[in-house]
């Protein structure tokens, strides 16, 4: 067995402790069984650390993130904390946990599982095993571009600014992301933009199919125009494996393929900063939900986007891409029992708590391991 691999549990508010929990059950149960080791240590965020340090996140858990090949955050945040100032809110933990690890790459998956076909609002046989990958570049262009801003005009009218920039840097580093992942999946990426009217996605073009051209010829590399990959999401998502695309068109096109799926409570995520000269890179997976405080202390939680986070941990920070699939085919196996949680119950399924799902899952892994 190899060397334990040092993840930093940062479990949260709300149902983020729960799902987390069952979570950490899965990494025990591939300890217990010897087949991977983990040592695995808790810090506080959000809520939960300004209760306890009086501030979203402590120095010290900022360091030890850091310091961690991967962190597995639950989620932050609730009613109790919401009339703080913005600068003291549960977010500002992830958002520094993000900025400070410069995780740059937001890695959403968006994974058909056979059972919950139904809960998908597109036609069965759009979506039955449809497995695509969005990699979304996460700390550039418009959304931090300058010059922006608001201004009044003479005529006293006012003029909205915000700028669409990329530099050449940007764009290979998260184009890399891509590329080595359609390695680690079906060896094809398509490329996203708008080089039909935007400078910057003509620059975003020309790079990406350079660092192709040089690096990752083995890669099937396609460019698509961003309003045409829309479409292309809900006509035909099973033709895509990987796609990369920057900050603007990430956000869009990744929430329109998550909802190819169906239920939130399925998400899972990944974002990845540089590989360090080991090939080590920053690392935080997380649900993409949040801290659900409607049905939180209730047992209630769906934890597959956790568990399916922690999948992508293995895949992607431990290169234990067996493991990962065993995840989630006893995901899948579980999902196949009838098992689900409240909010991807269907009629004649039986519905269990956030415990119960975590035992299903287990039990499935017992069944394929
Ligand atoms: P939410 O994702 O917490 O909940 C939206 C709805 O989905 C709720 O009805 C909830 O019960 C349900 N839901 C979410 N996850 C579920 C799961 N795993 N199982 C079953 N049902 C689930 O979004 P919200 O209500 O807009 O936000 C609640 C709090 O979470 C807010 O404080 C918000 O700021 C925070 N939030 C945090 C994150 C994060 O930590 N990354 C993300 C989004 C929202």
């Amino acid at each position: 067995m190899a060397a334990n691999r040092k993840i930093l549990s940062l479990p949260g508010d709300g149902i983020g402790p729960e799902v987390v929990r069952q979570t950490l059950r899965v990494a025990e149960w591939f300890d217990r069984h010897r087949i991977a080791s983990f040592d695995v240590s808790e810090g506080l965020v959000g809520g939960a650390a300004i209760d306890a340090q009086g501030t979203p996140l402590a120095d010290q858990t900022m360091r030890r993130a850091l310091e961690a090949d991967a962190v597995l955050l639950g989620a932050v945040g609730g009613p109790k904390w919401d009339n703080l100032p913005f600068a003291q809110k549960p977010e500002r933990g992830l958002l520094r946990l993000r900025k400070e690890m410069d995780l740059f790459a937001n890695l959403r998956p968006a994974m058909v599982f056979a059972p919950l076909v139904g809960a998908s609002t597109l036609k069965p046989e759009v979506v039955t095993g449809l497995d695509l990958l969005i990699v979304r570049e996460l700390t550039g262009g418009v959304y931090f571009g300058e010059p922006r801003g608001i201004s009044t005009l003479p005529d006293g009218t006012r003029r909205g600014v915000n700028t669409q920039v990329y530099t050449t840097a940007e764009i290979v580093r998260v184009a890399r992301v891509g590329f080595e992942l359609a390695l680690k999946r079906h060896g094809k990426l398509c490329s996203v933009e708008k080089a039909n009217v935007m400078e910057s996605g003509q620059l975003w073009r020309e790079e990406v199919q350079k660092l192709h051209d040089s690096e990752y010829p083995t890669v099937e590399l396609s460019h698509m125009y961003a309003d045409n990959c829309a479409m292309q999401l809900v006509r035909n998502p099973k033709q895509f494996d990987v796609i990369v695309t920057d900050n603007l068109f990430g956000d869009i096109l990744s929430d329109c393929a998550a909802m190819l799926t169906g239920s939130l409570g399925m998400l899972p995520s990944a974002s990845l900063g540089a590989a360090d000269a080991s090939g080590r890179r920053k690392a935080l997976y997380e649900p993409v939900h949040g801290s659900a405080p409607d049905i939180a202390g209730k047992d209630a939680a769906n934890p597959l986007a956790c568990i399916l986070s922690f999948a992508m941990m293995l895949r992607y920070s431990f290169d234990l891409r067996d493991e990962a699939d065993l995840v989630d085919r006893a995901v899948q196996n579980a999902l196949g029992s009838g098992a689900r949680t409240g909010d991807i119950l269907q009629p004649g399924m039986q519905r269990i708590s956030t415990t119960g799902m975590g035992d299903t899952v287990l039990a499935a892994l017992e069944k394929l391991g």
